[in-house]
């Protein structure tokens, strides 16, 4: 194939994978809207908490093999996970030992019932009644709190792929997640690839194998071919100030993009004097508001993970109120007082992602219609437009670093034939 221009809209991890094969072939130039790169992957080690702050993606969940292919490529060290897991029950911690009841048995329903039905109403069909209240309030949370789903709408055929091909072992990178992000940006660089940031893309103007680009600061480019790596929320949002609009307009793919459902997460970081948690403890579940709970770099700093619908009722608040209902959680899981907690908190950061100009929210789910979406969505426009990115990706990994890499490679491979 001779060479062509492409650009790439977007420097999250999907637009610098593709970025990374591209450039090997072709000019490729890529504009992101925010002054950082790296999207959803977000290491910060400015902020109040002491080390690093994984504002985004922490975890490497099990087999994330492409991930782990690129980390090794990388030369980037990643680890395992310290301390256990506990479960917040009838007023005490225990350790995570058992499945819960019925799982298994609705697993097996889950791989019988229609792929397209919604969690809330496959589980009242097939588990109804108070002996499975358990059941359905755990599936439910687990959608909620892991997928950041939509029990109402979210449907069972992906969970079930995802949760089946479940691996629990989790690592992290201590150097940071961001990491990956700056081995990617160098590997595009060494390879000539431009990288302009500030520049948030709001016009494509294109026809077949012409692309002219449009972006709020002013600044026009033109390209053969262009790929939008943007998250689907974005591309939800028409009103919004990062909104892409398309001349002549792509009425099918703009309509695809609302059959992709799209979560709500906030994460709130709590630095302590002391390490006062019991040591083996790691990860903890419980049915608080902010119901999970980890520490990884340092024991003394403690992850609350708020997902899902729930998350997005109080997505409104300040980050002083949501501190407030992260450490009502905390205390009430640990069985510590207000005055008591408050006297160990040294430092904290509330991460809100539905206040990220540029994300909207968390990542994606399926709903009803968003098999057929993506497959439309993976269906190049007159070989001219083309999208990547983490809500494009089907298969046991959704809504995860691993499927936008999966997603990102698959569609340079394409481009350069291998
Ligand atoms: C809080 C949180 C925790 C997570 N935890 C994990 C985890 O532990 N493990 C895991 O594997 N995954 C996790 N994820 C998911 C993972 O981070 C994402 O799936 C992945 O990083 C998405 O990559 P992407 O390249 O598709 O999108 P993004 O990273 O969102 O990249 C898209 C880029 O497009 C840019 N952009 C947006 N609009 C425009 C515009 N108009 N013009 C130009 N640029 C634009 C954005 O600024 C962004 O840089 C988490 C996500 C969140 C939010």
């Amino acid at each position: 194939m001779e060479q062509q221009h492409i650009i790439i809209i977007g420097a999250g991890i999907a637009g610098l994978v593709a970025a990374k094969t591209l450039s090997e072939k072709h000019r490729v130039t890529i504009l992101e809207a925010s002054d950082r790169l790296g999207g959803r992957i977000f290491s910060n080690t400015l902020g109040p908490v002491s080390g690093i702050v994984e504002r985004g993606a922490e975890f490497i969940h099990g087999d994330a093999e492409e991930t782990i292919q690129l980390l090794k490529e990388a030369g980037i060290k990643y680890k395992s996970m310290a301390g256990h897991m506990y479960r917040k029950e009838d007023g005490s911690l225990k350790k995570e030992t058992e499945i819960t009841e019925h799982w298994d048995t609705m697993m097996d329903k889950m791989k019988d019932a229609p792929a397209d039905m919604i969690l809330n109403d496959f589980l009242n069909a097939y588990f109804p009644g108070e002996a499975y209240e358990g059941l359905r309030e755990q599936a439910a949370g687990y959608a909620q709190g892991f997928d950041l789903a939509d029990a109402s709408c979210a449907t069972i055929g992906p969970l079930y792929e995802e949760w089946s091909n479940e691996n629990y072992e989790n690592y992290y990178i201590p150097e940071g997640y961001s990491e990956l992000i700056k081995f990617l940006a160098a590997r595009c660089k060494d390879n000539g690839c431009e990288i302009i940031t500030n520049t948030t893309v709001s016009q494509v103007v294109w026809k077949q194998g012409l692309v002219t680009i449009h972006s709020s600061n002013g600044s026009v480019h033109t390209s053969d071919k262009i790929i939008i790596t943007v998250p689907v929320s974005i591309l939800q949002n028409n009103n919004h100030k990062a909104a892409i609009q398309f001349t002549p307009a792509i009425e099918e793919y703009s309509k695809a993009v609302q059959q992709i459902g799209f979560g709500h997460i906030i994460k709130a970081v709590l630095e302590f004097r002391e390490d006062f948690i019991k040591k083996d403890i790691g990860f903890v579940l419980s049915d608080q508001l902010f119901p999970t709970w980890w520490t990884l770099h340092q024991r003394t700093v403690w992850t609350g993970w708020l997902g899902g619908p729930k998350s997005k009722d109080i997505a409104h608040l300040n980050d002083e109120e949501l501190l407030e209902k992260a450490l009502v959680s905390f205390a009430s899981i640990f069985n510590m007082s207000m005055p008591e907690l408050s006297a160990q908190l040294k430092s904290w950061e509330v991460v809100n992602w539905q206040n990220s100009e540029y994300t909207l929210g968390g990542y994606s789910y399926a709903i009803k219609g968003s098999t057929e979406a993506k497959v439309l969505l993976n269906t190049p426009i007159q070989d001219t437009i083309y999208f990547a990115g983490e809500a494009l990706y089907s298969g046991p990994h959704p809504g995860t670093v691993e499927a936008a890499i999966v997603s990102a490679q698959k569609l340079a491979d394409h481009f350069t034939g291998s």
